[in-house]
């Protein structure tokens, strides 16, 4: 179902894409697909308003400014090519710096070996004269060496903090690759990363974790009812209701498109019960309101499923049972929190 949702939604957008390359008799690379389509489904502001301003004044667009566009506003995002280029600014740092150090061994061998010569011909030299013309040479070299030991600190210094702002770089990537840009939860991939180490830790210590699923009830139909953005901004409202119920050590993911995972870490069912309720609670309480036309859009409510950590449990099985939980909050009759002990219950029922 949910493919054939993804279909209906994008289909146009692909299609509008295409039409935008033929008009402009643009070659059809993945990138102009790939701009196109961003620009059709609108949520890249800085991109459409290049195009149209582009578009405005040539009345079309070519391929060196498509690519140029591509360059400015898509491939920024794409974490691969930054992550390139930080790789190859650091490589050029420590060449750099492989560079300077070489030179100040130059440098301070050469002040070496001046110092020798000099202390042997000091030795030998009677003409105060001369030996004046000895010292002030010395006196040369050695304002030499210390001049190019404070270059040489200065260039550190700087190539220090080089490597300061690619590190922070490096982080904001890292940041980014694991984290759901429409929420700003951690996304799938550090869910999938977290429950593993959990998992890990929990197998060889006493403190476990709890671990809540929630999917809001009858989405496709709000969706259906009033739009696709005004949809994702329903889930950053749930995303919200999430945060201002956790505390810092839990982990909200979003897992997928409407469904959020979050891990307790020592928190037992009772207490993850309670939780489930508190966000549950906050979520239907907030009346929605749309900002542009302060259309009043009435409320949504989300299920929640919970699992604990079990001895012989994998990432594999409380998932799962943490999912059939749900499950039975949605054949409740949604707006629910059920546990795996009402799991239990259920398989008893159906023994009985
Ligand atoms: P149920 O109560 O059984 O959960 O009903 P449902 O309609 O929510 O059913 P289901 O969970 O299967 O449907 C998920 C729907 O959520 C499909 C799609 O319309 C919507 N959805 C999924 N991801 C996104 C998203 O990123 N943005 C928006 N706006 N909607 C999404
Ligand atoms: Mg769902
Ligand atoms: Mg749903």
């Amino acid at each position: 179902m949910a493919d054939e949702d993804d279909h209906k939604r994008t289909i146009n957008y692909g299609e509008s894409a295409i039409s935008y390359i033929k008009k402009n008799t643009l070659p059809a690379y993945p990138r102009s697909y790939e701009l196109w389509y961003t620009y059709s489904a609108g949520y890249n502001q800085g991109l459409n308003r290049a195009v149209n301003d582009t578009i405005k004044t040539d009345g079309r667009i070519n391929t060196e400014q498509m690519l140029s566009l591509y360059g400015r506003f898509l491939s920024p995002t794409r974490l691969g090519d930054r992550l390139d280029e930080v790789g190859s600014k650091v490589s050029k740092e420590v060449e750099d710096l492989v560079d300077t150090l070489k030179l100040s061994a130059d440098a301070t061998s050469d002040y070496g070996t001046a110092l020798e010569k000099a202390g042997e011909k000091i030795k030998s030299i009677k003409d105060p004269k001369k030996l004046q013309a000895c010292v002030s040479h010395l006196v040369k070299s050695t304002h030499n060496a210390v001049t190019s030991n404070r270059q040489l600190e200065n260039q550190l210094r700087e190539s220090k903090k080089h490597i300061e702002n690619l590190q922070s770089s490096l982080e904001a990537i890292r940041y980014e690759s694991l984290t759901d840009e429409l929420t700003t939860l951690n996304n799938r991939k550090h869910f999938e990363n977290s429950i593993d180490r959990i998992v890990e830790q929990s197998r060889v210590s006493d403190r476990g974790f709890a671990l809540l699923f929630t999917d809001i009830d009858h989405f496709k139909s709000f969706n259906d009812t009033y739009g696709h953005q005004t949809g994702d901004q329903v889930l950053r409202l749930v995303a919200l209701a999430v945060k201002q119920n956790i505390k810092s050590l839990d982990i909200a993911c979003r897992y997928g498109g409407e469904e959020f995972a979050i891990i307790l870490p020592n928190v037992g069912l009772d207490q993850a019960a309670k939780i489930g309720e508190r966000i549950r609670h906050a979520v239907m309480s907030k009346e929605l309101v749309k900002r542009s036309t302060s259309e009043n859009l009435g409320r949504v409510t989300i299920s929640v499923g919970i699992a604990i950590f079990r001895t012989g449990d994998t990432p594999h099985s409380i998932v799962a049972r943490a999912d059939r939980a749900l499950y039975l909050a949605k054949d409740a009759g949604r707006n629910v929190v059920r546990t795996e002990d009402d799991l239990l219950a259920e398989d008893s029922e159906d023994v009985a």
